[in-house]
């Protein structure tokens, strides 16, 4: 197959949504009927991101191979709906790791290893491996140009264009300045003049800002840019992110990009997406759902993106519209929780703000307010009914008490020996698992299903010395893993209208064009 490249790189700031673009170029190049796939750069030198404090970096993405990445992993994967690996995040960590245990094995034969050009062709390596089963690889770079940290990926971009059909495309921020109320291009004109030096061409401009594009500002960067005004894109601030691929449809996109790629047009069916998103603007009932967890203020911004993302995808079928609040499990009053119709308890880590998250889910077991634990919030939703239901006082998991007299959660023990030894990075129980659901359970009925696959991401599990004891005292477990170790998956409460969680992340499998089943659930079962 002939690889074609489309590299994004943005100009000016980061942070601007150079993710949501890759993501909907991809959509709408695969609606075409493409092969498409995306790779994520990240100038950062962690080999992943799994070691990242969520204060640094937001959401961990887990793929279904257990790669811990970006969230732009997750973006494009619910844009694309499809599987991605984690061979599609490159770190420069990840490349210098590889370059560095090549060297050390005498790979380069005794040679100086050189930036240029053995770390660049490690770039390329790495790239090709997933390009090199599809018709078209978008690269998305971190970072902007000017920056230190990307100049080798973008030696490595210029020398793939030399190479094969492609494209680059810059993403820019173009600012307003309220006191002369006009967009300023003079930034972006900056940008593009410091991607040339880098010896890469834009081809298309695609411009991010508060306001659309006017046509003014316009031709101004295609004048003072050398750009042709007709590759002047618009991604203006749009109120719902899932409207990117179709404002890119009426510019045009698609025939602009698959024209640079030299391959014939095709047209783009995005009507069932057309329709969704509508439906997803139109919805009237607001239904009200708190997010009760510790990485919540401040810096903690999209720490539960892809939960926030499942809750949406999930309301658009029952044409409802979320209104999601999250909520600090810090100096939590019970009487905040009381306007919700849901509370869902998401992933986490260490003891602090954990009180807060066991009184929350005390107060939905006892109020009958729907509940959805993921992950720790399995986990914290079994030691709430471990210590106020099945009477074991000071219940709690190791992670936080490792001398609680009732260790209902605790370490898996392959764990044990990879946390004493400070083998932290990609060493949890990642990636998918298949579980074993129990007929006439709730999470069966969901899932329609015996066997089911979701993604994982943690070192602890429900200690079967308890399974036994918590299962007399009313809990029902409701799927375990299909392995030997048959670690519990799931589990619900059957006095409750909905009270189920999972040691899983079902929300990284949560697709725009396919909502989850157990977030579809847990909206129905107030409405
Ligand atoms: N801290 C818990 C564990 O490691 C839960 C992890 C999570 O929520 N992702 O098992």
């Amino acid at each position: 197959m002939q690889p074609r490249f489309i590299f994004v790189i943005g100009g000016v700031l980061s942070g601007i949504g150079k993710g949501v673009v890759t993501a909907s170029l991809g959509m709408l190049l695969k609606s075409a009927g493409f092969k498409v796939t995306t790779i994520k750069i990240d100038p950062y030198v962690n080999v992943d991101a799994g070691t990242l404090n969520p204060k640094e970096h937001g959401e961990v993405f887990v793929t279904a191979d257990g790669g811990e990445t970006d969230q732009d992993i997750g973006t494009y994967e619910r844009f694309l709906n499809q599987d991605l690996s984690k061979d599609n995040s490159i770190t420069t960590g990840k490349v210098y790791k590889e370059v560095i245990e090549k060297e050390r094995s005498l790979y380069y034969g005794g040679r100086d290893v050189e930036v240029i050009p053995d770390v660049s062709n490690e770039v390329i390596e790495q790239i090709m491996k997933v390009a090199k089963n599809h018709e078209i690889t978008i690269v998305e770079i971190g970072g902007t140009t000017g920056d230190i940290e990307n100049l080798v990926f973008l030696y490595a971009a210029r020398s793939l264009m030399q190479q094969y059909p492609s494209i680059a495309i810059i993403v820019s921020y173009v600012p307003y300045l309220a006191n002369v109320g006009e967009l300023k291009t003079k930034p972006t004109q900056h940008a593009i003049a410091k991607l040339r030096e880098t010896g890469i061409e834009p081809y298309l401009v695609i411009t991010r800002s508060p306001l659309p594009l006017d046509d003014i500002r316009k031709r101004k960067i295609s004048r003072n840019s050398f750009i042709p005004y007709d590759r002047i894109i618009d991604a203006s601030d749009l109120p719902n992110i899932y409207e990117v691929p179709i404002l890119f449809k009426k510019q045009q996109l698609l025939e602009k990009v698959l024209d640079g790629l030299n391959l014939k047009k095709n047209e783009a069916n995005i009507s069932k997406w057309e329709k969704r998103v509508e439906k997803m603007n139109n919805a009237k009932r607001k239904v009200k759902i708190a997010l009760v967890g510790k990485y919540v203020e401040g810096e903690y911004k999209d720490v539960y993106l892809s939960v926030r993302e499942a809750i949406k995808h999930a309301s658009i079928d029952l044409n409802v519209k979320p209104d999601i609040t999250q909520i600090s499990s810090f100096d939590l009053k019970l009487s905040d929780l009381k306007p919700y119709d849901a509370l869902v308890i998401p992933g986490g880590f260490g003891s602090r703000g954990i009180e807060g998250i066991l009184d929350a889910i005390r107060f939905a077991r006892e109020n009958n307010i729907p509940l959805l634990g993921l992950c720790y919030g399995l986990q914290l939703s079994v030691i709430e009914f471990a210590r106020n239901v099945a009477g074991m006082d000071g219940a709690n998991t190791t992670e936080i008490d490792p001398k609680t007299p009732y260790p209902v959660i605790d370490i898996l023990p392959e764990q044990r020996d990879l946390i004493a030894k400070k083998q932290y990075g990609s060493t949890m129980r990642l990636g998918e698992w298949v579980a074993v659901l129990k007929e006439g359970t709730k999470v069966y009925d969901l899932y329609g299903k015996k066997e089911v696959s979701e993604r994982h991401r943690h070192r602890y599990e429900v200690n079967p010395i308890y399974v036994n004891d918590l299962k007399k005292a009313g809990l029902v477990i409701s799927g375990v893993s299909k392995d030997n170790n048959k670690i519990v998956e799931f589990i619900e409460l059957k006095k409750h209208p909905f009270f189920i969680a999972t040691q899983a992340h079902p929300e990284l499998k949560s697709r725009f064009v396919r909502p989850h089943p157990l977030f579809t659930g847990l909206i129905i079962s107030f409405m």
